[in-house]
């Protein structure tokens, strides 16, 4: 079995991450939020560009397409990210290594199993010129390990939205999965070294898969009950460290990738507030002419037509620029048929 993981201290407040010469801190529950923000689709494209695809897959080939491979995901993802694609990945390509052709083949053919049924593995097979999964070359064995590996992650979102999303019917089910893996632990990929680390004797833990990741972090959550907040900006979920009432997050916006929600977010909600003032206030003035030709002309069914029309339609337009289905503009072109 591959050592390769994420090294991690925990000292009963917080994490320090270990990797490459370097350290980071994490509070609890911030390794997990991390790895959520990963849209693991953004792994295809990597893979389709390796530049060993079409290459057989000999043993030293393979872990040269390895390297490349974990040279690849760290140059493009966070600490925790990278670290436990390559886990996952990882193992599956030590297995390959090192393997005999037998267990190989078991792995392939539990793959090709259900494919008729499986949408992702066929999200996994489209465009790359197979049906099936095999291990004809060095492309085919990293896709074999990609389906693995997103299977892994589909495990770790579900158990992450029932953790994030702390309400009273989650908590069981956070309970029941916890109980499940405590009764298999051979499902439980952590080893436990003590470890020589800034000097000093330290308990390290060595988490190898994305289900161990969520479970270790599962297991002290339940402890220190530290909040999992979703933000009020990008709609994912962070830790809050230091002031509790924080609502933005201090990842990279989607409006601004050099900027965080934290720097942008409460720029971004002025500029909601001031964009449904002005819709407020034309669609206020606009209202009250309708309203006055009405009263004065009480008879005159079209402009008491086009009044109701005008304000039974105005609900939709709110809610569709709340959800910014629509810019102003288009709101404005709606607006100017009255
Ligand atoms: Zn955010």
């Amino acid at each position: 079995m591959s050592e390769y993981g994420l090294a991690v201290t925990y000292n009963g407040k917080k994490y320090k991450v270990y990797y490459a010469d370097k350290s980071r801190e994490y509070p609890v529950g911030g390794l997990i939020c991390e790895y959520s923000r990963f849209d693991p689709r953004s792994l295809k494209k990597i893979l389709l560009n390796c530049p060993y695809f079409r290459n057989p897959p000999y043993k030293t080939s393979m872990s040269e397409a390895g390297q490349w491979f974990y040279k690849a995901v760290w140059d493009r993802y966070d600490t925790v990210t990278a670290t436990m694609i390559c886990a996952d990945v990882g193992a599956v390509l030590y297995d390959f290594i090192w393997s005999d052709g037998d267990t190989v083949k078991k792995f392939i053919n539990e793959l090709n199993e259900d494919i008729g049924d499986n949408t992702m593995k066929q999200y996994v097979l489209e465009e790359t010129g197979t049906d099936k999964f095999c291990v004809d070359s060095i492309g085919y064995v990293l896709l074999a390990a990609y389906a693995f590996f997103l299977n892994s992650y589909t495990v770790f979102e579900y158990c992450f939205k029932l953790l994030a999303e702390n309400d009273e019917g989650n908590k069981e089910k956070t309970q029941e999965f916890l109980a499940y893996y405590a009764r298999n632990n051979e499902q439980q990929n952590i080893t436990y070294k003590l470890s020589l680390l800034d000097g000093n004797f330290c308990e390290l833990y060595i988490i190898k898969s994305s289900i161990s990741l969520i479970l270790f972090e599962a297991a002290h959550l339940l402890y220190t009950g530290d909040p999992i907040v979703k933000c009020k900006n990008c709609g994912k979920f962070f830790v809050p460290v230091g002031r509790s009432d924080t609502v933005y997050c201090f990842y990279p916006s989607p409006q601004d990738k050099d900027r965080t929600c934290k720097e942008i977010g409460a720029q971004v909600k002025r500029r909601d507030k001031e964009k449904t003032d002005k819709v407020t206030k034309e669609y206020r003035k606009v209202y009250m002419r309708y309203k006055m030709m009405t009263r004065r002309h009480p008879d005159n069914k079209e402009y008491d037509e086009k009044f109701k029309k005008l304000t039974s339609e105005i609900k939709e337009w709110r809610k569709k620029l709340e959800s910014d289905n629509i810019t102003t503009d288009e709101f404005f072109d709606w607006l100017n048929n009255y």
